[in-house]
């Protein structure tokens, strides 16, 4: 599910960073998992109080946004389904920290979730989905609507099913981070690379610019 209509419009009136020449689609992006990539990873994260940056997030983003990487937000938001919060609730914590991260001056391009869970005790979320990571359905759909070439784009999560799910929209790279969960070893196995945070990560992907994903 899409944040609102304006989510991809509020990105897509910038201007586009001009992609390495690869045809049309050469719209790079960087698809940023929420929860222990951007802010700290609590549980069930629905209120502005318990939404806390991580450090050099707002650096890293700024560094994509300079590089002509669209900065894209997936995130599974089972807590929706769960009947934790809802999703207006959800809906105002994305107001809030788009909010916050305008101020400091960096914009997202869409932020995508996934409000479903199978068996999930709210009966309007319990689904099976292609969205909920691992599946690829939020990588997908932010693809096709932001003409995005997937292969030179990249992935950054905290989970193995982050990285599952870019492998299977045919995302370029697909890194880990420490600032969320711990790894386990089958997601360090599974992942292109290992970093300590979204700085580090983007800043290694940011210096070798000529490499194809
Ligand atoms: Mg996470
Ligand atoms: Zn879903």
């Amino acid at each position: 599910m899409t944040e609102s209509s304006g989510a991809i419009r509020d990105g897509g009136s910038r201007p586009a960073g001009q992609g390495v020449g690869r045809g049309s689609r050469t719209q790079r992006a960087a698809f940023i998992d929420r929860d222990g990539v951007l802010n700290e990873e609590r549980a069930f994260v629905h209120r502005i109080e318990d939404f806390v940056l991580l450090p050099g997030v707002v650096q890293a983003l700024r560094a994509l946004e300079a590089a002509g990487y669209r900065r894209v937000v997936v995130t599974n938001q089972s807590g929706i389904a769960r009947g934790l919060y809802t999703e207006a609730d959800y809906q105002r914590l994305t107001d809030q920290y788009r909010e916050r991260l305008r101020h400091a001056g960096v914009t997202l391009d869409a932020i995508e979730y996934c409000p479903h869970l199978p068996d999930a005790p709210v009966p309007q979320y319990r689904r099976a989905c292609e969205c909920r990571k691992p599946g690829p359905g939020m990588l997908v759909k932010v693809i096709r609507a932001l003409e995005i070439d997937a292969a030179s784009s990249f992935l950054v999560g905290d989970r193995l099913t982050d990285v599952q799910a870019g492998r299977a929209a045919g995302i370029g790279r697909c890194f880990l981070v420490r600032t969320g969960y711990a790894l386990s070893a089958e997601a360090v196995a599974a992942a292109d690379g290992v970093y300590e945070d979204l700085l580090s990560c983007v800043q290694d992907v940011l210096s070798t610019p000529g490499r194809p994903a």
